[in-house]
C-alpha cells in the first residue's frame, strides 16, 4: 500500500471508529445548557464522520417528568440535531431506553457480586436514591462504609430492615482507590474514589440499577468510544471508570466540557429565566438563531448570526473552546429576543 493510500485507510477506520452518544434524562425540560453539551457531543462525533447514539436515561427517578422523554427528542430534532441509532429510529444495539435495559444491569451486577466487588447496604433512603441519578457537582455524598462487611448475605441485610424496605447494593472501594484519566478537555485528572466518596450505590432493590452502573453497561453495550458531557460530571468518572475494570470492560474517552451558568456563575436553573428550548420554539424563535448562541458562546459564530449545526462543522474548533463557562446574560437573552 502506498503511503497515501494507508493514510486513507488510517483515517477510514478512525472514521468508522467514532460513536458518540447523547444521553438525555427525562427529569425535566431540555434548556440551552443541555443543548450546547449535545451540540458539542454531536460536533465531536460528526467533524470525523462518526456515529452518534441517542440513549434515554430513564430509569425510575423521583425526578422524571412524563412526556419529558419524548419532549427532548423533538427539541432536539427541531434543533436540527440527528442520530444514527435510537428509541426512535431502532439500530442494531436496541432498546434505546435504559427502563428497557434492566436485565443487562441485573447481569452485571451478578458479576459484581459474584467476584465480592458490591455488598448490601441498609443505610438511608437519601443516601441510596441520590445513587439513582447522575451524580452532579456538589451532589455527592460521601459514605463512610458502614455496611462493608457488616452482613454476612443479602438476606442478612434484609432482616436488619423494617417490612417493606430492601437493602441497596453498594460498590467496595476499599481503603484507597487512585483512578487518574485523560480528560479531552480537562486535562489530567487524579481523584482517589475512597476519600471522594467513598463506597457508592450502584443499585437499589426492587428498582435494580441506577446511574453509575447503568451507564457503563450501556456505553459499553452500545460500543460507545467518546463521552462528552458537562464538567459537573467530571469527578463522578474515576467512579465509573472503577466499575468499568471491576466489570472488565473497556472505557469510552472523555471530555468535559464547561456548563452554561446564569450571571451569578451558578448552574442554569429557573430562576435565570425561562431557557426551555421548547419555550423558545413556542414564542417563534428560530432554531438557527438558538443555534447561533450556542456557537458564539463557543467563539464560533458572530453575535446574532443565524446557523443551522451542520453549519457548524466546518468552524468546529474544540481547541478554541473558552475554558470558562458560557454565561447566559443579558446578550444572550437579547440574541434570543428575550429582551427588548
Ligand atoms: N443522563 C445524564 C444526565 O442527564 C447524563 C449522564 C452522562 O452523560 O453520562 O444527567
Amino acid at each position: 500500500m502506498t503511503g497515501e493510500r494507508a493514510e486513507c485507510a488510517r483515517a477510514e477506520s478512525s472514521r468508522q471508529a467514532v460513536r458518540g452518544r447523547l444521553a438525555p434524562s427525562p427529569t425535566g425540560a431540555l434548556h440551552l445548557g443541555n443543548a450546547r453539551s449535545f451540540m458539542l457531543a454531536w460536533l465531536s462525533a460528526r467533524s470525523r464522520g462518526g456515529t452518534l447514539v441517542m440513549r434515554m436515561e430513564d430509569l425510575d427517578h423521583p425526578k422524571n417528568k412524563a412526556g419529558a422523554a419524548e419532549a427532548a427528542l423533538l427539541d432536539l430534532r427541531w434543533l436540527g440535531f440527528d442520530w444514527d441509532e435510537g428509541p426512535d429510529v431502532g439500530g442494531p444495539r436496541a432498546p434505546y431506553v435504559q427502563s428497557a435495559r434492566k436485565e443487562l444491569y441485573a447481569r452485571a451486577l451478578e458479576r459484581l457480586r459474584e467476584a465480592g466487588l458490591v455488598y448490601p447496604c441498609v443505610c438511608t433512603r437519601r443516601d441510596v436514591e441520590a445513587g439513582q441519578s447522575a451524580p452532579h457537582e456538589g451532589e455527592v455524598l460521601f459514605y463512610d462504609g458502614t455496611c462493608r462487611g457488616r452482613f454476612a448475605d443479602y438476606d442478612a441485610a434484609r432482616r436488619a430492615l423494617p417490612e417493606g424496605r430492601l437493602p441497596a447494593w453498594r460498590f467496595r472501594v476499599g481503603q484507597s482507590a487512585p483512578v487518574s484519566f485523560d480528560d479531552g478537555f480537562c486535562g489530567r485528572f487524579t481523584q482517589d474514589v475512597a476519600s471522594a466518596s467513598g463506597d457508592f450505590v450502584l443499585a437499589r432493590e426492587p428498582q435494580g440499577a441506577g446511574y453509575m452502573l447503568a451507564a457503563v453497561v450501556d456505553d459499553a453495550a452500545m460500543g460507545v468510544t467518546e463521552v462528552l458531557r458537562g464538567d459537573d460530571l467530571l469527578e463522578a468518572t474515576p467512579r465509573q471508570l472503577l466499575v468499568y475494570r471491576a466489570l472488565g470492560l473497556t472505557p469510552p474517552s472523555f471530555t468535559h466540557v464547561p456548563l452554561v451558568v446564569g450571571e451569578d456563575g451558578k448552574r442554569l436553573a429557573k430562576r435565570h429565566g425561562d431557557t426551555r428550548i421548547a419555550s423558545l420554539r413556542e414564542s417563534g424563535v428560530p432554531p438557527e438563531r438558538v443555534m447561533g448562541l450556542l456557537a458564539w458562546w463557543c467563539g464560533w459564530a458572530d453575535r446574532g448570526e443565524e446557523l443551522g449545526l451542520r453549519d457548524l462543522l466546518p468552524r468546529y474548533d474544540p481547541g478554541a473552546l473558552p475554558r470558562a463557562p458560557a454565561v447566559f446574560d443579558c446578550a444572550a437573552k437579547e440574541i434570543l429576543g428575550m429582551v427588548r
